[in-house]
């Protein structure tokens, strides 16, 4: 089949796909737009996901967690009175046909988006979550693993993670991206890979995108959710794994910044980044300065399930090639 994959100038930037779901409809990329006047673009009210689809061993495409992925989209839009229109099984079909149509068996990162659109008639101007039509979009495009295996240097932010009583922290809302990006520029511009931040309490939160594990005196620890973090799905996946494959209980206990700095290992997840080693911290070094076992271990456990090699995790791979939208 041909791919209809756009292929990224110079193999950098991940190459987008040439085609969206918008408005209910597969469209080519270039006409899933909005106008200037979306109430989301002018006021953060949307939300979003991230989902991953990778190549499985026969050279198919498999979505990984996707059902678990739209749960959480569904949860987070409805905080913000926004009406997705489709339940998780069929944003699972929409998604899968999606990856269909575009034709691509190579790993592809998944960006579904449901946000206020526009004012219905007799709605003043005005920032509000009623009144206002909402829409999904669904786009993906083609990457691969990112991840630095041999571990990236973080900075302990210096901008906090706003609390649960000032933002939704658990949904997956746009305009609250704005504190990743502020500490992520900042991390970037002092020569760190990322940024922890700390909540309102001086407490471990999470990265910028992903959620953080340290082990401590022997013991693997993740702030519980009440850190004002999101819920990351490649958090339960590792949880799991840990538990299962390496008879390993995490502690859901909070951590403070010496925790952190004193661990003997740390390490981040998300479903972009994955698990990804921290090897050192605001310039002091993690352990011994490089991935530690359980790390390892975790790493490669999660890249065999995420390719369909632990049958037992079978139920968390959709395949590309089955249903229909
Ligand atoms: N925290 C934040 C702020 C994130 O953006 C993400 C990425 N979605 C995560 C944690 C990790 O979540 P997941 O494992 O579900 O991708």
């Amino acid at each position: 089949m041909t791919s209809a994959v756009t292929t990224a100038p110079g193999g950098a930037a991940p190459a987008l796909a040439a085609l969206a779901y918008h408005d209910g409809q597969f469209v080519p990329l270039e006409q899933a737009r909005v106008p200037v006047t979306t109430q989301a673009l002018q006021y953060g009210t949307g939300v979003f996901e991230g989902i991953r689809a990778y190549t499985q061993a026969d050279g198919t495409l498999a979505v990984f967690r996707g059902h678990d992925h739209y749960a959480r989209l569904l949860r987070s839009a409805r905080t913000l009175r926004i009406d997705v229109g489709l339940d998780a099984e069929r944003l699972c079909a929409v998604t899968a046909e999606l990856l269909r149509r575009i034709g691509s068996t190579d790993d592809m990162y998944i960006r579904p988006l449901a946000y206020k659109r526009a004012l219905l008639p007799g709605t003043p101007p005005g920032v509000q979550l009623t009144g206002v039509s909402d829409a999904l979009s669904v786009n993906a495009f083609r990457m691969g693993s990112y991840t630095d295996r041999g571990g990236i240097q973080v900075a302990i932010s210096s901008w906090r993670r706003p609390e649960s009583g000032m933002l939704p922290v658990r949904a997956k809302v746009t305009g609250g991206y704005v504190n990743n990006a502020l500490a992520v520029d900042e991390a970037r511009a002092a020569g760190y890979a990322d940024a922890v931040l700390l909540n309102s309490r001086g407490l471990v939160a999470e990265a910028s995108t992903s959620n953080v594990f340290a082990v401590v005196r022997g013991r693997l620890i993740t702030p519980p959710a009440t850190a004002d973090l999101l819920e990351g799905i490649t958090r339960e996946t590792v949880v799991t794994l840990a538990a299962d494959l390496l008879d390993t209980a995490t502690g859901f206990e909070d951590l403070a910044r010496d925790d952190l700095c004193n661990a003997d290992e740390v390490f981040l997840t998300g479903t972009g980044s994955e698990i990804v080693p921290v090897t050192g911290i605001g310039g002091r070094a993690v352990g011994d300065g490089t991935p530690g076992p359980l790390t390892t271990a975790l790493m490669t456990a999660y890249h065999e399930v995420v390719r369909g090699k632990h049958e037992r995790y079978h139920h968390w791979l959709q395949a590309v090639g089955q249903d229909s939208a």
